[in-house]
């Protein structure tokens, strides 16, 4: 295991850390041992972020034991990074501006029958793909709100050859971005999406090796092709176990009673909790 890597944890500030986030905080941090680990908050989705989840975060890393680097870096304070790095996307011709409704895209599914599935659901229908640049432009010019989406297919072509990524567990895999169809890259709200932000983010602080949880092994597919597009630094992975509930669930912010603050109020040390997840010295 290489310890001098540069390695961040990202958690984003909409709730309390619960056991899942302290085990991929610790896996991070180990594996830069000597090099240095990063804390990055992912807080672009301002309807969900709250003042006190940020503050905790840092209370409770620092109960764990846990040094990073400063200055913590917020997404939110980024957006030109992320509109600069969408330029360079639109100059390839390979954004275009959705104007659907969730709703909208709800019903073009429904309707379609059998619509073919991606990690995170049914793909974007593609309603607004072929639609010409002269009437987005004046649906623009009226104030519609609209998101970008990667055209994939323009991009996958646009790339012409296979795009490899190694995962230091799970061994190397052929890039196949395709599987999330036509992804936002920014939404109506924002000029980032987290598949945006998390590529650009990771390239600019030099982050060697990306750890993070197995549910976002297919994330990196995508994040392949991105970091192509935008000629940047190809980092590795190294996709983690995810720490479960009773049900055999991936712990979610909702599991309040394994939040870390829930655990120290019981009497928990954090010598415990790194030996219940297994990073006992
Ligand atoms: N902000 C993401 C989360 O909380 C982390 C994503 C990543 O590490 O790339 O799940």
């Amino acid at each position: 295991m290489t310890r001098d890597d540069i390695t961040r944890f990202a958690p984003s500030p909409t709730g309390w850390l619960h056991l899942g986030h302290a085990y991929a905080a610790l896996f991070a941090a180990e594996r830069a041992a000597s090099g240095q680990f990063i804390v990055r908050l992912e807080d672009i989705d301002g309807t969900r972020v709250r003042p006190e989840y940020d503050a905790a975060i840092f209370e409770d890393l620092t109960w764990l034991g846990l040094q990073w680097q400063q200055p913590v870096i917020r997404q939110s304070e980024h957006f030109q990074t992320y509109r600069e790095g969408l330029a360079k996307l639109e100059q390839q011709g390979l954004l275009y501006p959705c104007f659907c409704t969730r709703r909208e895209i709800q019903q073009e599914i429904a309707q379609a029958g059998n619509a073919p599935q991606g990690p995170d659901g049914p793909l974007y229908p593609g309603n607004c793909r072929s639609r010409s640049a002269d009437e987005s432009a004046e649906r623009i010019a009226t104030g519609e709100a609209y998101a970008l989406r990667l055209n994939v297919e323009k991009a996958i072509q646009l790339i012409g050859r296979d795009l490899l990524w190694l995962d230091r567990t799970h061994g190397q895999f052929q890039a196949t971005p395709a599987i999330f169809g036509d992804v936002v890259l920014a939404r109506k709200d924002t000029p980032a999406s987290y598949h945006l932000a998390v590529v650009l983010d990771d390239a600019r602080q030099g982050i060697s090796l990306v750890t993070r949880g197995e549910d976002l092994l297919p994330a990196t597919h995508l994040h392949r092709l991105l970091i192509e597009l935008l000629a940047m630094p190809v980092p590795e992975w190294q996709h983690h176990r995810l720490i479960l509930d009773d049900q055999g669930r991936r712990l979610a912010k909702r599991d309040q009673a394994r939040a870390l603050r829930s655990l120290r109020d019981e009497g928990w040390t954090a010598e415990q909790v790194k030996r219940e997840l297994g990073f006992a010295d």
